[in-house]
């Protein structure tokens, strides 16, 4: 029986940083990760080298491995603590920021470019201000550093080469399966019929994780809060309907609140010049998501819309909620991701390869197919879509227009939200530290990261 002092538990950008940061401390610790997924150098999207077709790896490549769902990500890095998770909700505001300050600067410090988008208002951003607020939208001002995707890749891979030679063991191909727990206090984990023992256990497992991770808190009476539900569209149009808002932003943060329902819809994960992508959840479960390369452009620009649902007792499944939806599209679609014209969704009527190759724009998802998303999504987030698309137009002049493409679903999975402290050490069993998108405190790499470092230092306070 091996014994560490600290067993981090999934090597996505949370539980990456949290070894960067336990590592730079220099104190003689034994530390162990465990991934279900494959390393860096092994991990390949079939995908990319297949004409664009799923072949349902298990587990997903784009979402498991070093790096989790931050390697084959956009990397964009989301410099602004309004943006991302709920970190300033535990931290505040100024130490989140200086957190987000210091975890900006090792990415600097392993190969990010130094540009960042949208820092400054300059005249242009401040015009498109004014026509946010005309169209009643919010917009949100967060400065982005954008990695790219092969920069993500390669960033990522260095920080392995580093942790590794840092003296952290990392096991691939490791799923844990249990969590072992005496008396309130975290003792180890249980992995593919192994037991792993230490004093403190990160687990940082992301929405992939994020099911299993629920499923343990039941069992184990580890307390949490339920999460909010974010279930939308990814929105595709040509570049040119986008062109002044993304040279000025790169990405512009929108939030709407709807007419009819009053429902929160935001944009989120622009992509100029970037792809959609096919995700898969459990296998099969096809959802949709998008980005860009650094070098390789396409002509169009994709965004995801999400409304934001806050379900209260006796509601406890978030993530099967956004699943369960997902799956109505996967039933028409045979697991590929639906497309659906805007104007063929107003006109209550599908799309069509015909009523698509009218279009302007070419979908960039060469598997989408064509559908009918009033036949998936709920009246109510079908509804707050349709507003928001058309409260856009008065920024985005053309963004309402026939031809713009709405690719369903995208679900967010954020899961439960376990019940923590500011140290991140769960509420019910001691030395257990849950952190990221997977415990649903964060919703993108730098808060992700970020949540690795606090986690460390905490861990680190005891040595
Ligand atoms: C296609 C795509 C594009 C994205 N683009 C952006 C972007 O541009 N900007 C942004 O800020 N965010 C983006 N995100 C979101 C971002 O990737 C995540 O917020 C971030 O990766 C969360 O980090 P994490 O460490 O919490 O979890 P993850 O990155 O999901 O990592 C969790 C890891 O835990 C592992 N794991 C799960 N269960 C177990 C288990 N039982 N045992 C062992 N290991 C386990 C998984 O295999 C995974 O490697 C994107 C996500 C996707 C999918």
């Amino acid at each position: 029986m091996e014994r560490f002092d600290v067993i981090i538990v999934g090597a996505g950008p949370a539980g990456i940083f949290s070894a960067y940061e336990l590592v730079k401390s220099e104190k003689p610790l034994k530390i162990l990760m465990l991934e279900k997924g494959r390393d860096i150098y092994k991990r390949r999207c079939p995908k990319h080298t297949n004409g664009g077709k799923c072949v349902h790896c298990k587990p997903c490549a784009i979402t498991t491995g070093w790096a989790g769902a931050g390697a084959f990500s956009d990397g964009k890095l989301s410099l602004s603590h309004e943006v991302g998770g709920t970190l300033p909700e535990l931290l505040g505001v100024e130490e989140t920021m200086d957190l987000i300050k210091y975890t900006d600067d090792i990415y600097l410090k392993f190969g990010a470019d130094s540009a960042v988008h949208g820092a400054e208002f300059s005249s242009e951003m401040n015009e498109i201000r004014r026509k946010s607020i005309d169209a009643n939208l919010r917009l949100v001002h967060c400065p982005v550093r954008h990695l790219g995707t092969e920069k993500a890749q390669e960033l990522y891979r260095k920080l392995f080469d580093h942790v590794v030679d840092k003296g952290v063991e990392v096991k691939f191909r490791t799923p844990v399966s249990e969590l072992i727990i005496e008396n309130n206090e975290i003792k180890g984990v249980k992995a593919k019929g192994e037991e792993f023992y230490a004093d403190n256990v990160i687990v940082a497992v992301g929405r992939e994780g994020s099911d299993w991770l629920l499923h343990q808190c039941d069992k184990e009476k580890i307390s949490t809060d339920v999460g909010i539900v974010d279930i939308g569209v990814r929105v595709e149009c040509r570049n040119e309907i986008m062109r002044e808002v993304n040279e000025n932003f790169y990405e512009a943060k929108l939030i709407h609140y709807t007419k009819t329902f009053d429902d929160k819809v935001r944009t989120f994960c622009s992509n100029p010049g970037g792809f959609v992508s096919s995700e898969y959840y459990e296998g099969d479960l096809a959802v949709v998501n998008g980005h860009s390369y650094k070098e390789k452009k396409s002509d169009n620009t994709n965004f995801a819309l999400l409304v934001s649902q806050k379900f209260t007792e006796p509601f406890n499944a978030p993530i099967e909620y956004g699943k369960h939806i997902a799956r109505l599209a996967n039933m028409l679609t045979k697991n590929h991701v639906l497309v659906q014209r805007f104007g063929d969704l107003k006109r209550g009527r599908r799309t069509t390869k015909e009523r698509l190759y009218r279009n302007n724009i070419m979908p960039t998802l060469k598997d989408a197919v064509p559908g009918d998303l009033s036949l998936v999504l709920p009246h109510r987030i079908l509804v707050d879509i349709i507003e928001m698309i058309e409260a856009l137009d008065g920024v985005t002049p053309g963004l309402a227009s026939d031809e713009t493409l709405l690719y369903g679903v995208e679900v967010k999975f954020y899961s439960n939200i376990t019940r923590v402290g500011k140290d991140f050490q769960s509420e019910s069993v001691n030395n257990l530290y849950l952190g990221g998108d997977g415990a649903g405190i964060t919703r993108g790499l730098m808060q992700a990261s970020a949540n690795g470092v606090v986690m460390a230092r905490e861990i680190l306070k005891k040595y």
